[in-house]
């Protein structure tokens, strides 16, 4: 007899994705008040979002009507932020949406897609389910592209797409501009995820887009604009590109508070860099003092995070100990990673309790 329910079977016998709990997952996990969590696990802004979004929110309108289709307001000013016509910009729930997208646009049963891990799980993690073949060409130890193993990976698989996180999550690192220019000549789209481009010293390459008919810049308001609970993200797509993803972009990804919370944030603008430079602060600080301790070393981060290897304990039991302090933060069970943690910068309150902890885990 024929079964009636029939799932696909990659999907059956694939693993999840592990994502970020929230406070309160974390309060009951840890036997913990949500008040004393300092949460450094995930790059959220600890700031929150600009007062004019809680503003907007209160009076939010039209909740029983369906959101713009095509957030033409929120891309009228993200182009004038980004200086990019706003018929390139397509609007996500999270960046995370553009990727699922971009993959969707592109890849037929069996196209490659090349990726760089370490790097951001969502290229490797969504490549699968629209049916593309990961081919991973790993980065070396300082966590710089492979160029040349990747350029033979393209030719070889014949790669539809090349996914670029700069700067890298989770190393920090940035792509060199020259990198990228020589991937452009591949024959291939090449996507740059930029989530963190707003705390490095960098141009983003949003602008060149116009004139690269294979490249596509990814952003997000959730780091930078603290809005990562409301799930906006773009991208900046060649012109070519936009009328096909319109046909399969789903009509109301941006809902009704999504829309008015990025926009609210776009007329915030100064306010929101200022907090991103007191993170960019906060994250030298911890550069510098991660530096001092026996049991740390960081890499060098252009982003509002820092990965460290981890010495004289494993990274799992160097979480565990931060843990117990209420201090959140991120360990990969992942190859590469075993030994490294990665840690957001926080607050100054929260980055002085952080390090109170560490320098009584060094002189216990
Ligand atoms: C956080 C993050 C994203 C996800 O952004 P959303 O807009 O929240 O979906 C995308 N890329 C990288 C590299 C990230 O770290």
């Amino acid at each position: 007899m024929k079964e009636k329910v029939r799932i696909r079977r990659d999907i059956a016998s694939m693993s999840a994705y592990t994502p970020t709990a929230s406070l309160d997952v974390f309060a009951r996990r840890l036997g913990l008040p949500v008040e004393e969590l300092i949460k450094l696990d995930a790059n959220e802004n600890p700031f929150g979002p600009s007062p004019l979004v809680s503003e907007a929110l209160a009076k939010l309108p039209n909740m029983q009507v369906y959101p713009d289709p095509e957030s033409g307001k929120l891309r009228e000013k993200l182009a004038d932020y980004l200086d990019v016509p706003a018929e390139q910009i397509l609007c996500g729930a999270g960046a995370d949406e553009l990727i699922e997208l971009t993959l969707q646009l592109f890849i037929e049963p069996g196209d490659a897609i090349v990726n760089s891990p370490p790097t951001f799980a969502m290229y490797g993690f969504d490549a699968p389910l629209y049916h593309g073949e990961v081919i991973d060409v790993y980065r070396h130890d300082d966590f710089s592209l492979d160029v040349a193993g990747i350029e033979e990976a393209v030719l070889r698989h014949n790669a539809k797409l090349v996914f670029l996180c700069s700067p890298n999550n989770p190393s920090g690192n940035l792509t060199p501009p020259a990198e990228i220019k020589r991937l452009l000549e591949l024959p291939t789209t090449i996507v740059v995820d930029e989530a963190y481009i707003e705390f490095a010293e960098a141009e983003s390459l949003a602008t060149q887009v116009a004139d690269v008919p294979n490249l596509i810049v990814l952003r997000t308001m959730s780091k930078w604009a603290g809005l990562a609970g409301l799930r906006v993200g773009y991208g900046i797509f060649p012109p070519a590109l936009m009328p096909q993803l319109w046909k399969i972009k789903q009509p109301y990804n941006i809902n009704v508070a999504a829309d008015v919370a990025a926009q609210a944030s776009l007329d915030d603008v100064e306010f929101l860099l200022g907090r991103v430079d007191e993170l960019v602060e906060q994250r030298k600080r911890l550069e510098a003092a991660f530096a001092e301790l026996p049991f740390l070393c960081p890499y060098p981060s252009q982003a509002n995070f820092v990965l460290n290897r981890v010495f004289g304990m494993t990274a799992e039991d160097f979480r565990d100990r931060l843990a117990r302090a209420g201090i959140i933060v991120r360990y990969y069970n992942k190859p590469r990673l075993y030994d490294h943690i990665r840690i957001s910068a926080g607050r100054l309150d929260q980055v002085d309790r952080l390090l109170e902890v560490l320098r009584a885990l060094a002189n216990p």
